[in-house]
């Protein structure tokens, strides 16, 4: 059995003994480090961790690269952060060749960009693809993870990386004769791979997040009837999207590398510049005119108008009424207008960022129902029932969305030290120091993890520095011949409570129920995810990273 992971590149063989038994595994399974995940986070790990000398594998379950953003392909998918802001940073070269098309990139452009990464850093050959992991088990005298897939292979690996992604695990509500459905039933996150033709037929949406704001619009333009289920109303901002600036690009490219450091020092890490003034402290006409103005602007910049919408309800009230006005102004049908007119905190669920979102309800073939006033009663062989009409599809869309940030990870059996499994331990919600580490799991990471500022930031920026946080750390135990790092309880309980008292300063946990909150999964313990504020979290890694690793434990 190898003592250090990293001897075998100086060409050492060594043998393990499984967990079940005294099975000779051959030497090809077992790895230094073993990433789960090809999306951004995997594919920068594997780069980084290969930089080591380590041996390294990623293992993925789609047919390519490219995580959340190789499955949701449905109509209109699309990035609501600005391209130039939304891609690797690590290389200068490879953000001064590649060219991104629009302001706010497509699915399918996001997409080719993940593969010429793959291709360029010549990843594909460390990534088996189609593969699932099902189970990792920690060997507490081995001191390395033995890992099962579901083409019931194995593998033992001394470094487990969870690259598993924050939006990868669906949300399909459990809709009593949802498997009864004859006509085609789609899901945004499991969209085909071929194009689906609307032309002519009766379309149902259940569900007004990003993904349905982005895909009315245009299964509008094709369908012969198109209706919408909206449970919860969502603040939608127009994007504006258009062609790349090609003389904006040249100023960025010109200077990438102080336009990047500006935007981390924001605390989303997105260039949106924040209006440092509280919203009740202008002149009415001069709120109007901010607001107005950052309107015109469009996307998430629109929650940093003032600096008070994320945790004074009276300030955020202020932008609840003009946008309240917007939506008034631009839908016709007063009583469509109103039920499209959230009644919850603007912000504390994901803003939503829009081509002709608000515009669509004012089409002759689409129609809105309010599903809080008359809920889904069931599914039916070709259609649904409300509690009070019947409704009839060719297609139904369920635009549902995901068991975010530990779906992916409690989609895989993980049993720790003692034998506690990671479903045990966060059976009260998610738990971990830093959003990298959890107690009692030594040696395994977790990328854009709860507790970090992931969904809450420009995710390839938040990646990227995950990613160098956990090398640096792999290299510090390397350089001192340390075998294990984990986390204690202490340094995770105290993170946590750090985290949920940030939060309770903001609007976050009161103003409505989100997947932030995993208020939208029956029976998810309800507690905030993600770390606000992204300058203070990097602050907080470099800290405990000039103290020895603080709140990590090393053998
Ligand atoms: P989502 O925001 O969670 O929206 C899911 C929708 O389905 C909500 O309207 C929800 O209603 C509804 N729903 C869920 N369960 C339901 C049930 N049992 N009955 C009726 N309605 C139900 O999901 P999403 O739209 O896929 O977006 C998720 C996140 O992905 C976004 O917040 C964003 O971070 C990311 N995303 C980003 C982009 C982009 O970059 N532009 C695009 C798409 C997605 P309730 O609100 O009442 O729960």
């Amino acid at each position: 059995i190898s003592l250090w992971p990293w001897q075998h590149s100086h060409g050492l063989v060594y043998r393990t003994i499984t967990r079940t038994g005294c099975n000779l595994m051959s030497t090809e399974n077992n790895f230094d480090a073993v990433i789960i995940g090809a999306g951004f986070a995997g594919m920068y790990a594997l780069h980084k961790i290969r930089g080591l000398g380590f041996k390294v594998k990623a293992y993925e379950r789609a047919s390519d690269v490219g995580g959340t953003w190789f499955w949701n392909r449905y109509p209109g998918a699309r990035c609501d952060v600005n391209s130039l802001e939304y891609s690797y940073q690590f290389s200068d070269e490879l953000q001064q060749e590649w060219s991104w098309s629009e302001r706010y990139s497509s699915q399918p452009e996001i997409l080719s960009y993940a593969k010429h990464v793959s291709e360029r850093f010549d990843l594909r050959k460390d990534i088996q693809f189609e593969t699932k992991v099902t189970q990792l088990e920690y060997d507490e005298n081995a001191e390395v993870w033995h890992g099962q897939t579901d083409r019931g292979e194995e593998f033992t690996s001394r470094i487990m990386i969870m690259a598993t992604g924050c939006l990868s695990k669906s949300n399909t509500p459990q809709f009593e004769g949802l498997n009864q459905f004859e006509g085609q039933l789609l899901h945004t996150a499991q969209w085909p791979h071929t194009e689906v033709d609307f032309a002519g037929k009766d379309v149902g949406v259940i569900g007004t997040g990003s993904s349905a704001i982005q895909l009315i619009p245009i299964v509008a333009d094709q369908a012969k009837t198109l209706t919408v289920f909206q449970r919860t109303a969502n603040f939608s901002i127009p994007a504006h999207n258009s062609d790349m600036d090609k003389k904006h690009e040249a100023q960025v490219k010109a200077n990438y590398k102080e336009f990047r450091a500006q935007n981390s020092l924001q605390r989303s890490a997105i260039g949106m510049v924040p209006n440092p003034v509280s919203a009740l402290e202008v002149s009415d006409e001069e709120r109007e005119q901010t607001y107005e103005e950052r309107w015109s602007v469009g996307g998430l910049p629109f929650a940093a108008t003032f600096n008070d919408l994320g945790i004074d309800r009276r300030a955020n009230s202020t932008a609840v009424d003009f946008v309240h006005r917007k939506i008034k102004d631009i839908v016709k049908d007063e009583q469509t207008a109103d039920t499209l007119c959230p009644d919850t905190v603007l912000g504390c669920k994901r803003l939503c960022v829009d081509s002709n979102y608000y515009e669509t309800f004012n089409r002759s073939n689409v129609f809105l129902v309010d599903i809080k006033q008359n809920p889904i009663k069931n599914i039916t062989h070709n259609g649904l029932v409300t509690a009070d009409k019947e409704f009839k599809f060719d297609s139904l869309i369920l635009a549902t969305g995901f068991d975010a940030m530990t779906g992916a990870l409690a989609d895989i059996s993980i049993t720790g030290r003692e034998k506690q499994t990671l479903a045990s331990h966060w059976s009260e919600g998610p738990q971990n120091y830093l959003g990298l580490m959890v107690s009692g799991f030594p040696n395994m990471f977790t990328i854009t993890g709860p507790g970090s500022p992931s969904v809450l930031s420009n995710m390839i920026v938040a990646i990227e520095q995950h990613v160098n946080f956990i090398t640096n750390l792999l290299d510090f135990m390397k350089q001192t011949q340390r075998k294990t790092v984990e986390t204690s309880e202490k340094a995770e309980t105290e993170w946590v409570q750090q985290v949920n008292a940030i939060a309770a300063q903001t609007l976050y946990t009161s103003g409505c129920n989100s997947w932030y909150l995993g208020a939208n999964i029956p029976g998810k313990p309800r507690i905030f995810m993600p770390h606000i504020g992204f300058p203070t979290y990097v602050e907080k890694c470099n800290e405990v990273a000039a103290q020895d690793y603080r709140g990590f434990k090393f053998s």
